[in-house]
């Protein structure tokens, strides 16, 4: 057996687009003489509907005695009412907590096929390849005090930024390795300038870069971070930046490529370089997209990308990864399009067709 994988589509668009990601690891099965089991559970809104909660305990112990979890997507207006304390997304946050999953690996690379499909000039995007390391577990978004008063004088809320020497290494350290298994070039991000906890990531990362006296370290401030990543992206090779400064560049950087519905990503709790393995939780950088749901027009490529992490990073299946990510490459060369990465006068193909051309490649 070579992998134990949880299978957690969500809802919306997630359904359509892991349905054509489980055809990969079954043409990759076939193909490589490997076998898979594969598990399937209920997340986000379409839980709280069967069962009043987005993640059962029982899905979390599942997804603990896995190798990997592949996921869809939570969420839509459904399940938006903000009187109601129960919230879809709380599923994918409970995962990554309770998992441990503090580092989400998030590559961008522009197909040179789709080049002329983003907003951004082609040649500007010329040569763009690179990964955005965020930390995951910490800073803004989890330390307490977190919350919303009243006072005398009016309201007020307080969100707490706070991060432990440890927290900072172990995410950095993982980006070293994978920028010593890259070009050797690491940025770091930080607002060093005004914040204390960018001041101490700063030290930290310094005094990592000691054990990696070949990479080509820089510190970055995270707007000039902001600007340069849409004026010469193609400098990069590989970011690492805190939870919230990770957020927003990600979804910056999201804008390069030609649409959402191309970039994958992994969370992973160890350093997944070649030959170490990782329990990992693969996902594309999309939501639900309640606009397109049900159609069958949503763009597979995400989830299918998301796989081929799934299989080099969780599984160590280094060769059925590059088969995965070589079909991709060759089905957008061969000028196939789903209408979100197809010109006005391309022909367009559905969500299952995307699937079963690449599947029929692999
Ligand atoms: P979205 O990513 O779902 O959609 C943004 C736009 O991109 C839409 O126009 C959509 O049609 C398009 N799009 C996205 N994926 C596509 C694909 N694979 N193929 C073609 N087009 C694609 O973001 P949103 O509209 O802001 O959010 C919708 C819901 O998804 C919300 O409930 C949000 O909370 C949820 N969400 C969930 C996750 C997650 O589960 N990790 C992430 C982001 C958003």
């Amino acid at each position: 057996m070579d992998g134990k994988i949880l299978l957690l589509p969500g809802d919306g668009i997630g359904f359509e687009v892991t349905e054509q990601a489980l055809k990969i690891l079954t043409a990759i099965s076939k193909k490589h003489n490997r076998s898979f089991t594969i598990e399937k559970d209920i997340v986000g809104g379409a839980a709280i509907d069967k069962y009043g909660k987005p993640l059962k305990r029982d899905t979390l112990n599942k997804a603990l005695n896995s190798d990997a979890i592949l996921f869809g997507a939570v969420g839509g207006p459904k399940w938006d009412d903000p009187t109601i304390d129960m919230r879809p997304e709380d599923s994918i946050l409970t995962l990554r907590k309770e998992l441990g999953l503090f580092a989400n690996i998030r590559p961008i690379r522009i197909y040179d096929s789709l080049i002329d499909k983003s907003v951004i000039k082609p040649e500007i995007l010329a040569n763009v390849d690179f990964i955005v390391i965020r930390e995951l577990t910490g800073g803004l978004y989890f330390a307490k005090p977190k919350r919303r008063y009243t006072t005398r004088t009016g309201e007020k809320a307080v969100d707490t930024l706070r991060y432990s020497e440890q927290e900072i290494q172990r995410v950095v350290t993982l980006a070293f390795e994978l920028a010593q298994s890259r070009k050797k070039k690491l940025t770091s991000v930080d607002k060093a300038n005004v914040l204390q906890t960018s001041r101490l990531w700063r030290d930290v990362v310094k005094k990592v870069s000691e054990n990696y006296p070949d990479i080509a370290l820089d510190h970055i401030l995270v707007d000039a971070c902001a600007m340069e990543l849409i004026q010469k992206p193609s400098k990069f090779d590989v970011i690492v930046a805190e939870n919230m400064f990770g957020d927003i560049l990600t979804d910056e950087a999201s804008v390069l490529s030609a649409s959402m519905g191309m970039l994958p990503s992994a969370s992973v709790r160890e350093i997944p370089i070649e030959g170490r393995t990782t329990l990992g939780l693969y996902e594309p950088i999309h939501g639900t997209a309640p606009d397109i749901a049900g159609k069958g027009i949503a763009n597979p490529i995400a989830a299918i990308l998301s796989t081929a992490l799934l299989l080099r990073y969780s599984l160590g299946l280094t060769e059925e990864a590059a088969a995965v990510e070589l079909a991709v490459n060759k089905v957008l060369e061969s000028g196939l399009r789903t209408s979100d990465i197809a010109k006005d006068n391309e022909q367009v193909i559905s969500t299952e067709e995307m699937g079963n051309a690449i599947a029929a490649l692999i």
